[in-house]
């Protein structure tokens, strides 16, 4: 049976982390392990210590500089499709794992959605084989298909490339674009490249051509960067004036292909937080603090899928409810933002 210490993160965690002061660097710790279901022999990886200097989007999503702890965990069998975390390989040998393994080497009922190399095809695939054997409960099921639509946000951006390529001297002169305040964004990165991203946005149509380009990828890079597909499908189009045509529309398809996968899964999360909450239907004054974070996640995914009007009250329910001081300014700061629309 899964425990649910083995596998991730939990959302508590990464609540604790979003409070917490920085540390340096992403290490990992590689170990070989053998697979329980078919004895292949893997790599399995194991994140050792973390940092968190690439900001958290408003979604709980934790961006680090370097590589993603987010997308290194879990590891799948090339073989058998066998997925889970470093412990989850330890199986201890019983009839219950000879009914998993008689199921998975014969039926194959487990489907990659896509290559295994992506953490989120690995994510969907670690969801499928849990649902064989375990009744997943609704909260835990919202926390995996959240972290799902993280990796395809962290690892499925399009428009990297386009951003990377930018000269030194084209960052410089978007930098140069933006208001002196903006050069604080630094603390509170998440936020900042929202501003930074609509400021350019809006001064957009009045830049010449070079300048255009490198604005315009920029911003839409740091909007795909944080999952602000709202903003980003309106200046998608835009794109055509400043790159080959051709180009352009591959792009705009590829960017919004990946924003409607981030979305699938924001729904399947959206979906489980709602049976959560059904679940523990209270009156307000009853209601405890652990549940008001997913109420609020209900309106922030409301919102990243284009549910204006959800996303709306749910902050506004949020903050009837009176929470913890972080999370009633989160809320009023979302609520400002969907009142401005995006
Ligand atoms: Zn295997």
């Amino acid at each position: 049976m899964m425990t649910r210490s083995t596998f991730t993160l939990g959302l508590a965690l990464w609540l604790l982390v979003m409070q917490s002061s920085p540390v340096l660097a992403t290490t990992m710790h590689k170990e070989e392990v053998s697979c329980p279901i078919c004895g292949q022999k893997l790599t399995v990886r194991r994140i050792m210590s973390t940092n968190n200097f690439g900001g958290q989007d408003r979604d709980f999503c934790e961006h680090a500089r370097g590589a993603q702890p987010l997308l290194v965990g879990p590891t799948t069998c090339a073989r058998c499709l066998f997925t889970g975390y470093p412990d989850d390989f330890d199986k201890k040998p019983g009839p219950e794992l000879e009914a998993l393994r008689k199921q998975l080497l014969e039926q194959k009922p487990l489907k990659a959605r896509g290559p295994l190399e992506l953490n989120w095809v690995r994510r969907d695939l670690h969801i499928q084989y849990l649902m064989l054997s375990d009744a997943l409960d609704e909260r835990l099921l919202a926390d995996m298909y959240l972290r799902i639509a993280w990796a395809v946000r962290l690892e499925m951006n399009p428009l990297t490339p386009y951003f990377h390529r930018l000269t030194e001297e084209q960052h410089g002169r978007v930098e140069k674009l933006l208001p002196k305040e903006q050069n604080a964004r630094r603390a509170d990165k998440a936020r900042g490249d929202l501003l930074a991203a609509r400021f350019l946005i809006a001064k957009i149509d009045e830049l010449e051509r070079e300048e255009k380009e490198a604005a315009l990828i920029a911003a839409a890079y740091m909007l795909r960067n944080r999952g602000e597909h709202g903003l980003l499908s309106e200046i998608l189009p835009k794109l055509k004036e400043v790159l080959p045509e051709g180009e352009a529309g591959s792009l705009i398809e590829k960017t919004k292909a990946s924003i409607e996968l981030e979305q699938a899964y924001q729904r399947k999360a959206l979906a489980a937080i709602d049976e959560h909450l059904k679940l523990k239907s209270l009156p307000d004054e009853g209601f405890p603090d652990s549940m008001k974070v997913y109420v609020y996640l209900a309106g922030e995914l409301a919102r990243r899928v284009g549910d204006l009007d959800r996303a709306r009250s749910a902050y506004r329910r949020v903050i009837r409810l009176q929470p913890v001081d972080w999370l009633r300014k989160l809320a009023q700061e979302q609520l400002a933002l969907v009142e401005k629309k995006h």
